[in-house]
């Protein structure tokens, strides 16, 4: 039986866990908190996930929230100034519903099952050493340890990575208490050009249903004050007074707001990079990363759990495929390249969406307004990113994609 090592209990880590146990894999992850560490501790993330990814983890028999998670339905996208003005207004559902369980509930709990279904579950802060001695034991070591600092192993790509910086300061609240939509819940996106974006949407945490608030903020901007914060009553204080000056189209949903715990907080900066897929180890032997690892994101437009889940499925099936043979350093690097393939444009998306947007974009959006087919065509990328190119980054295919949709019928 193939041994195969993965350091990380994360969406990634998990996912792929449970894909090899299916196929009769030895499989021993390493975690450096448990199930019951992740379960009290602070929020990670907002974790969005839409039909695609969470497919994957319905194939796996994983997907236990589909009846209790409230869905997220659709995209609502608007953009506007301090005084409410409105620029860009545009909404659709999604062709399938996306939705957000909190990986205090999600995590803990497949951790669980993994050692119910075979696998072998370690508690420790994997470090040089310890890849070693699991590099020796194991046909195969991944590196699934999200931003952990163990994936400094991986070097920098220059040539792939399009930020040599954190683009926003983000915050995450989680809530209870917002007023809901009038129409379908959404993943719910504003902006505010030059200074921010306020994205919201329903998810599932440890108290029930509740939203999730992200603001993203310009680094030294207006929005850039969690400095100024110490307390979980601070936090969720500035959150209301941040949408209300900036965001005040949605200032009406939130008058009775309250955190659903004081660990449903979260300051962060995302550095966007992308690293090289093989990490060598003192003694030469060599290990894969995957997902967050190997290509981070700025959480603006959700995308990381998306991306660890179809990261997952094509390193599970580059190992099926690969049978019996030794995963070596031309192994791995094809093994990236393929999930590269799609995630490219995942950061390709998400990186223009941390920049002023440029003319193509505002056309787009414009049309969206008044176009149902475009506007789902837009929100139905949230899905696979992949739907928007050329058109999204390209004047001139844009012109002529709006073109099409402009001819009478
Ligand atoms: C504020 C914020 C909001 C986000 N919102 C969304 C969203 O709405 N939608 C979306 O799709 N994505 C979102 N993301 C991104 C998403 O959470 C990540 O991309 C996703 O969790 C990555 O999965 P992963 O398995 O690669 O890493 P992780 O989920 O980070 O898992 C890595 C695991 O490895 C463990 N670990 C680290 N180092 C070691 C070590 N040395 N030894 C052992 N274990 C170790 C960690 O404790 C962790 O459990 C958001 C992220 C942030 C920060």
């Amino acid at each position: 039986m193939r041994k195969i090592t993965i350091i990380g209990a994360g969406q990634a880590g998990l996912q792929l866990g449970f894909g090899l146990l299916s196929k009769g894999y030895h499989v021993t992850l390493v975690s450096n908190r448990s199930a019951e560490e992740i379960a009290r501790g602070r929020v990670m993330s907002s974790q969005s996930m839409y039909d695609m990814a969470v497919g994957y983890e319905r194939d796996l028999g994983l997907a236990w929230w589909d009846d209790s998670c409230p869905p997220i339905t659709g995209v609502h996208m608007r953009a506007g100034n301090s005084e409410g003005q409105t620029l860009i207004d545009w909404r659709s559902p999604m062709a399938a519903p996306g939705q957000s369980v909190d990986q205090r509930i999600k995590m803990p709990a497949w951790m669980r099952e993994f050692e119910r279904r075979g696998g072998q579950l370690m508690i420790e802060e994997a470090d040089l050493a310890a890849l070693e001695r699991y590099a020796e034991a194991s046909d195969l070591v991944l590196v699934a340890s999200g931003k952990g600092e163990i994936g400094q192993l991986f070097e920098r790509d220059a040539e792939r990575s399009t930020f040599d910086r954190p683009m926003r300061t983000i915050s995450l609240t989680y809530v209870h208490g917002m007023k809901p939509r009038s129409d379908y819940s959404a993943l719910n996106i504003s902006i505010n050009p030059g200074i921010g974006e306020y994205v919201n949407f329903p998810a599932l945490t440890l108290s029930g249903a509740c939203d999730i608030i992200n603001l993203e903020c310009i680094p030294g901007g207006p929005m850039d004050r969690w400095n100024e914060v110490s307390t979980p009553a601070e936090h969720l204080e500035l959150a209301v007074e941040l949408i209300h000056r900036f965001f005040p189209w949605e200032a009406p949903r939130c008058g009775e707001l309250r955190l659903t715990d004081d660990l449903g907080t979260l300051v962060g900066r995302i550095p966007p990079t992308v690293r090289k897929p093989i990490g060598a180890l003192p003694s030469g032997r060599k290990v894969l990363g995957m997902a967050d690892v190997l290509v981070l994101n700025d959480p603006i437009t959700g995308q990381g759990s998306n991306n660890a889940s179809k990261c997952t499925m094509l390193y599970l099936d580059a190992i099926l495929a690969h049978g019996e043979r030794t995963f070596d350093a031309a192994w791995m690097q094809q093994t990236f390249e393929r999930y590269w393939d799609y995630a490219q444009w995942v950061a390709r998306f998400t990186n223009t969406h941390l920049l002023p947007p440029p003319p193509q974009l505002l056309k787009v959006f414009g049309a969206c307004g008044c176009n149902p087919e475009l506007a789902a065509k837009v929100a139905n990328a949230f899905d696979d990113p992949r739907s928007l190119a050329p058109w999204y980054y390209d004047e001139a295919e844009a012109d002529r994609l709006l073109e099409t949709f402009a001819q009478p019928a």
